[in-house]
């Protein structure tokens, strides 16, 4: 089976040592092992050997989840900070006159806060869920909430880059989607932080949601350079970055959108996008969501 695993056992059959030998082995498909080899001696005195294999693959794959656990919340975590980080800098350089403004800010720095908060809760039940390959059960977001909380949160990045996010009425009888409230925002937050970091300025962001009766559609439209049709999976997968996109280094590691696919599969939806939207220009994106009625 392999080089290794036959030296020990020759070494050991040629009676060179009586010492157990442990090793831990890596097997094909992800799946490893602890062996360990016994020598001893049968009753005519010959050298003989027992191979004791213990699958540690499960345990692997957890420590595996809990790295990219650890990684998928410091993305997420990002995008509240810098919202607290922009007001509070606002709140000490140009403090608004009127008290109601400044009590405005802090309100949002503080629900910025519980927001962090409870996406390390969230990330936690995520890992958590991947780990006991569960789907949580009776689920309910609302999507008007969780719109107009990332909204709000999005308003200083889309102000800075003079960018309009457009949400188009909802309808009056649109259902709640079958997500975590928390979820739902994660995914929609990360969306618009993308459209806004690869449009360029002055541009566009359209949003919409829908409903069939059976599932919930959110599409947010931008105005961006798009993404080749060779890129469209791949955006989706962990780390992927699309080259000559304009935006350099700016520490956006490649997450977010895994993390939404993440996230809406394990609720039982989808999330994909479009591009380009328009065929004159070759530019544009639309990333829909869709997600079961709760
Ligand atoms: P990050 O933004 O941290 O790099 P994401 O997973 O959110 O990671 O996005 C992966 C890649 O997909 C980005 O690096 C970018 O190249 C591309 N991308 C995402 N959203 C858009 C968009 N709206 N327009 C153009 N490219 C996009």
């Amino acid at each position: 089976m392999s080089l290794e695993i036959q030296n020990i056992v020759d070494s050991l059959m040629a009676g060179e040592s009586s010492e157990r030998v442990s090793r831990q082995i890596e097997l094909k498909d992800r799946h490893c092992a602890e062996m360990t080899v016994v020598p001893f001696r049968d009753h005519k005195y010959r050298p003989r050997v027992i191979l004791v294999f213990h699958d540690t693959s499960e345990q692997k794959r957890v420590e595996r989840v809990l790295r990219d656990f650890v990684a998928n919340a410091s993305h997420q975590l990002r995008t509240p900070l810098t919202s607290i980080r922009g007001y509070a800098e606002t709140l000490i350089d140009s403090p608004p006159q009127d008290e109601a403004k400044r009590k405005e800010f802090l309100e949002i720095i503080h629900a910025n806060a519980v927001h962090m908060a409870k996406v390390i809760g969230g990330m936690f039940a995520l890992a958590k869920s991947e780990r006991e390959g569960k789907r949580p059960g009776e689920l309910s977001a609302s999507v008007e909430q969780a719109m107009d909380h990332a909204l709000k949160n999005a308003s200083f990045a889309a102000q800075d880059k003079g960018m309009e996010l457009v949400l188009a009425p909802l309808p009056k009888d649109l259902p709640a989607a079958a997500a975590d409230p928390d979820g739902l925002l994660q995914i929609i937050v990360s969306i618009i932080d993308n459209a806004i970091k690869y449009s360029p300025e002055n541009t566009k962001v359209q949003i919409a949601a829908a409903s069939d009766g059976q599932t919930v559609t959110l599409t947010f439209a931008d105005q961006g350079p798009g993404i080749n049709p060779d890129d469209q999976t791949r955006i989706f997968e962990r780390f992927f970055r699309a080259d000559g996109n304009g935006v350099d280094g700016s520490g956006s590691a490649g997450l977010g959108l895994a993390i939404c696919r993440h996230i809406a599969r394990n609720y039982g939806g989808e999330v994909w996008v479009d591009s380009p939207t328009n065929a004159e220009t070759d530019t544009g994106s639309v990333f829909t969501v869709r997600l079961p009625v709760a």
